[in-house]
């Protein structure tokens, strides 16, 4: 059941919304996690946790259970059928993970749930928001069939279509049109390439990711013209054959599961609006070349639940920071499928580049490291902000017990720092 009151009130319990409220549960802050779906759904959508991701979920205490659960690829290669344009290597990063991890989405979710678990929390389900009433001292929100609950902050992680966003006034901008155009499947494959590593195929008809994951099958990526309504093995046989390996071309044996989707390079106008935050998708969409997209909505959330838990500054530094990140992250995604579409005429010179740039170590370790998505350090917050503890308030705390928290002049405690009480 609903809580009337709550410190942060976090809607949506994708990788976003669960990572804050891993993040905050640590910081022993009354959290409610609602999410509209009556359970997490089981489809495999993003595929990769890279190196600076893992290193932020690290803190969070997840890290681990994904790294025992995941493929490890030590490198990314960039071909053109047979031939290697680029390798990438991600066994030189400096990090406690010097991977690329392939894991589906289904099962980091999973994991992230089981750590909050852990913690004392949970996702209330099924409850889709559809009012939000802001004001000086937090929100009111409403949810389908009349409940309502008042919280101090508001964590919109809802994902593309954001309600929460919309609700604050938040502009997405971005074309009319409808977006480029993928299809994506999980495949069993007879193939030749190594299941080491992970590959994109630059073709005249636009990029193919090959992606090994855990269960033996592998992750195809590609955009195409006209997706399918309901794709077919015989669609990404296609796909391969046009854009895959020449020499020894694969063959598709099997099709655990697959999608079409069509998505837009946007970034919310912000990312506060008075009690308002908005973290992952509901901030930020963009193509998945290079995979960045749930990695960038991690590590905004992990930053986000230190920020709540530190106070307001912190919050509009979190806002500050978070957005030309996501600028950055979506220019480099925006580059990558420029590269990969290249006209015909420019194809050679385009490979002559990569080839000739990846040889040089420098570059192809800045490239790791862009790909890995190691981000600068913000400074730290003041101590101060983030020493004062109390026990748990709002109703929650009956059932989220706060966890210890050690503080950062040695002493430990139990429950929210004094910014959040809510008076509930
Ligand atoms: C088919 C597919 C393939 C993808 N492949 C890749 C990939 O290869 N690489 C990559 O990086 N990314 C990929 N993505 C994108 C990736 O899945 C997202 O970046 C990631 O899920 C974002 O996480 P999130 O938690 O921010 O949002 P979401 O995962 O969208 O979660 C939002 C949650 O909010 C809930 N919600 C929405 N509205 C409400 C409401 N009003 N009230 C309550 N709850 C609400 C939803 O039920 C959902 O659980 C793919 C996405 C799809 C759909």
């Amino acid at each position: 059941m609903l809580p009337e009151h709550t410190d942060v009130l976090v809607v949506g319990a994708g990788p976003t919304g669960l990572a804050v409220a891993v993040t905050l549960a640590g910081h022993g802050v009354a959290t409610t996690v609602v999410d509209r779906l009556p359970e997490p759904p089981v489809t495999s959508r993003a595929a990769v946790v890279h190196a600076g991701t893992l290193e932020v979920l690290d803190r969070i205490g997840i890290a681990e259970p994904l790294a025992e659960r995941g493929l490890r690829s030590g490198r990314f290669t960039v071909r053109d059928r047979d031939r290697v344009l680029a390798t990438v290597p991600f066994d030189r990063l400096p990090s406690r993970y010097p991977y690329a991890l392939l894991i589906s989405q289904a099962e980091t979710e999973a994991v992230l749930a089981a750590r909050l678990t852990a913690l004392g929390g949970r996702v209330l389900r099924p409850y889709e928001l559809t009012d939000l009433d802001l004001d000086g001292a937090g929100a009111t929100a409403r949810f389908a069939g009349g409940d309502t609950v008042r919280a101090r902050w508001v964590v919109g992680a809802d994902g593309m279509h954001s309600r929460v966003r919309e609700l604050a006034g938040i502009g997405f901008g971005g074309p009319a049109d409808p977006g480029e155009s993928f299809l994506l499947a999980d495949v069993r494959v007879d193939s030749v390439l190594p299941r080491d590593q992970v590959n994109l195929f630059l073709s005249r008809g636009g990029p193919l990711v090959w992606a090994p994951l855990p269960d033996g099958t592998v992750r195809l990526v590609a955009t195409v013209d006209d997706a399918p309504r309901e794709p077919h093995p015989r669609h990404f046989q296609a796909l391969l054959d046009e854009r895959g390996p020449a020499r020894r071309p694969d063959r598709v044996t099997g099709m655990a599961w697959a999608s079409r989707f069509r998505i837009h390079h946007r970034i919310a106008d912000s990312y506060r609006a008075g009690p308002v935050l908005l973290a992952g998708d509901a901030a930020h969409v963009h193509s998945p070349a290079g995979g960045q997209g749930m990695n960038l909505g991690l590590r905004d959330a992990v930053a986000l639940g230190d920020a709540l838990a530190a106070g307001p500054e912190a919050l509009d530094r979190y806002a500050a920071d978070r957005r030309p990140l996501a600028e950055e992250v979506l220019g480099f995604a925006a580059g990558l499928t420029r590269l990969a579409a290249a006209p015909p005429p420019l194809r050679p010179l385009r490979n002559l580049l990569l080839r000739t740039a990846s040889a040089l170590p420098p570059v192809r370790q800045a490239l790791a490291v862009r790909l890995a998505g190691f981000e600068p350090t913000p400074p730290s917050p003041p101590p101060s902000s983030i020493v004062r503890l109390r026990p748990p308030s709002g109703p929650l705390s009956a059932v989220l017990p706060g966890p210890e928290v050690h503080d950062r002049r040695g002493g430990s405690g139990s429950g929210p720092p004094e910014g959040l009480a809510t008076g509930g």
